[in-house]
């Protein structure tokens, strides 16, 4: 089973995990920019940030055979902050940036008017950069919080087919599907989405344009929630080909409209050569 997790958060990962994710069949990511936790106070902290994941975490997932793209965006929650407006002022830098695929995440968090005004000037970089866009949802009031986004989106001018939104569940699945915007799951051990639901979504809604990721962030997560999906998609007698389709050409299919998404040899096998570099310095 060959994986691509479209959405994932290494940064808040061990290499255990890159281990244990290329044991599992995860040969590529994407890991969106999103916030770290402890509040940013200055533009200095996201372009350290934006550089990282641009620069070193593709580093490190190269060690395990992994091959790591990267979204870059003001997040929701940090849209709020007026410390961080600055941050779309040095957007255009990265977003031409070669490993960068999509302007991400961006979206709502608590539909606030600075969060309205935010996602709407990214969605214009997304036009402008000629990239894909990774839409968040929110995780309170998500109805509500999923109408307002497919309303942005329409208004922005992105083509529907460009726009991945993401976190869905069973409440809000249908409206997006009608929008011609792609679905993305986040599966995790708990919340949100579970790998039985998500083969009972992918039975009643199909597996074109469906995007499953794990998410694995700073909260209770799995990254090989993506291969116990596979696993109970082909357990519910779904094919290797649906598996192969959700887990790994959607995504490429997806992200490929970047006109740079780079997976040459990513089928070699891992050599786990260069370890040594990640263990210095204790
Ligand atoms: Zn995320």
């Amino acid at each position: 089973m060959r994986i691509f997790d479209p959405h994932i958060h290494m940064t808040s990962r061990t290499t255990d995990d890159y281990e244990r994710m290329a044991a599992a069949g995860v040969r590529a990511v994407v890991e969106p920019a999103f916030w770290l936790g402890q509040p940013r106070t200055s533009v200095g902290s996201f372009t350290d940030y934006f550089d990282s994941l641009v620069g070193w975490e593709p580093f490190r997932a190269g060690q395990f055979g992994v091959r790591h793209h990267a979204t870059i965006a003001l997040n929701p929650k940090e849209a709020n902050d007026p410390r961080c407006r600055e941050v779309l002022d040095v957007l255009p830098r990265y977003l031409e940036k070669d490993g960068v695929v999509a302007v991400g995440e961006i979206g709502y968090d608590s539909m606030t008017p600075e969060e309205d005004e935010v996602f709407a000037a990214q969605l214009a970089l997304a036009v402008a950069h000629g990239l894909p866009a990774l839409v968040h949802t929110p995780h309170r009031d998500k109805a509500r919080g999923v109408e307002r986004t497919l309303a942005v989106v329409a208004e922005s001018g992105i083509g529907a087919g460009r726009v991945v939104v993401d976190h869905l569940n069973e409440v809000t699945v249908r409206a997006v599907r009608d929008s011609d915007c792609w679905l993305g799951f986040s599966i995790y051990p708990d919340t949100k989405m579970s790998p039985p639901r998500m083969v009972e979504l992918l039975r009643a809604y199909g597996t074109e344009r469906v995007l499953v990721n794990s998410a694995a962030d700073w909260g209770r997560s799995d990254p090989l929630l993506t291969r116990a999906t596979g696993e109970a998609m082909l357990a519910a007698g779904f094919s290797d080909d649906d598996v192969d389709l959700v887990l790994w050409r959607n995504p490429v299919e997806f992200y490929g409209q970047s006109g740079r998404l780079d997976l040459s040899d990513v089928d070699a096998e891992p050599t786990f050569a260069g370890n040594s570099i990640l263990r210095g310095g204790g």
